[in-house]
């Protein structure tokens, strides 16, 4: 059985943690090459995804925007709310830019982020090698990278992580509040239930689900990220703003609320956590939901989802773990079968 991983740091003070790798350098002969790529994107003025990353990266508009700005921004400006309501916390999300680019690339890398008042004051630059190793270093919550190997070496490592993915057009999204939606299986829960859908089909899977309804599913890769933001949010609402709370979570599964539903939150809360929604499409695309949602950044361990909230304009990463990884489905069929977890 699969545990997760990095959770919060009891006794650290301390916020989650998020690693970034840039998009480019993904060994050592290539990068001087890629170099410019590997300077983080710029700060963009909030509000649109695609857009303000385009414009300040100095790509042309016909190239895929990074999805990292409008990330980063996002965990800034909770940062910021949170500075000024505990100015004596250090419990912030705290970013590290890793890059296996060698340590003299440092200093552009630093004017960039001075230039573009980016609050990245971590690095880590191995000289050619792999950053995974210095994740659990790092007390990582959250690896970001769109190296799709790296983030399986960082997931077998049991750290949470997910290839990050441009979107495919312009969503605006809230200035004022993070929005990150997860979904369930092989994401904030183990796949145990995901393998029952491949090996046996949807029927034995609903019937699995009720059988085992109060017993918890076992955790997931990305379920200690889903626990540093919930203790961000209790700050928040300790001082009395839960309804303006800067971060909100969502749960978007395709199980379905009346028959494989209550498993989930029953999961959820045997751990003592929540998503502020919790959103059941019973096998619909998630697509159309996410772009009424807009999150920052939303995760998913199949590929097909992904893709979906790609076209919608939404930031999508793709977390590599369980079953799903054995059973790539062809893109064509995606249509055809919507069921799937
Ligand atoms: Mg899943």
């Amino acid at each position: 059985e699969r545990g997760p991983t990095t959770t919060g740091h009891p006794g650290t003070e301390r916020g989650p943690t998020t690693s970034l790798s840039p998009p480019g350098c993904s060994t050592l002969p290539e990068c001087p090459p890629c170099a410019p790529k590997d300077v983080p994107t710029p700060h963009p003025p909030l509000g649109t995804a695609g857009a303000a990353s385009r414009a300040l990266s100095g790509v042309p508009s016909a190239a895929p925007p990074s999805p990292l700005p409008v990330v980063l921004q996002a965990l800034e400006a909770v940062n910021a709310q949170l500075r000024e309501l505990y100015p004596d916390s250090e419990e912030l999300f705290d970013i590290v830019l890793m890059t296996n680019n060698h340590a003299q690339v440092g200093v552009r890398l630093i004017n960039s982020i001075n230039h573009y008042d980016l609050f990245i004051e971590r690095f880590c630059m191995t000289g050619g090698n792999s950053p995974i190793c210095y994740l659990k270093a790092y007390h990582t919550n959250l690896y970001l990278s769109s190296d799709a190997e790296k983030v399986s070496g960082a997931i077998e490592e049991g750290i949470a992580a997910a290839t990050i993915f441009s979107p495919s057009r312009d969503l605006e999204v809230s200035e004022k509040q993070l929005r990150v939606a997860f979904d369930g299986d092989a994401v904030l829960f183990s796949d145990e239930s995901e393998q029952i859908v491949k090996a046996h089909g949807l029927d034995m899977f609903f019937e699995h689900e009720k059988a085992h309804e109060n017993k918890p599913l076992a955790q997931g890769p990305l379920k200690g990220f889903l626990e540093a933001l919930g203790k961000l949010q209790k700050k928040f609402y300790s001082k009395g703003l839960r309804l303006e709370c800067p971060i909100r979570t969502y749960l978007v599964t395709a199980r379905s609320a009346a028959s494989s539903g209550a498993r989930a939150l029953k999961t959820l809360r045997s751990w003592g956590l929540e998503t502020d929604e919790a959103l059941f499409l019973a096998g619909a695309p998630k697509g159309p939901l996410l772009r009424k949602i807009r999150p920052h950044i939303f995760f998913d361990d199949q590929m097909f989802h992904v893709e979906g909230a790609q076209e919608m304009g939404a930031v999508a990463a793709h977390v590599p773990y369980g079953v799903a990884q054995k059973h790539k489905r062809p893109a064509q069929d995606k249509q055809q079968t919507p069921n799937s977890k």
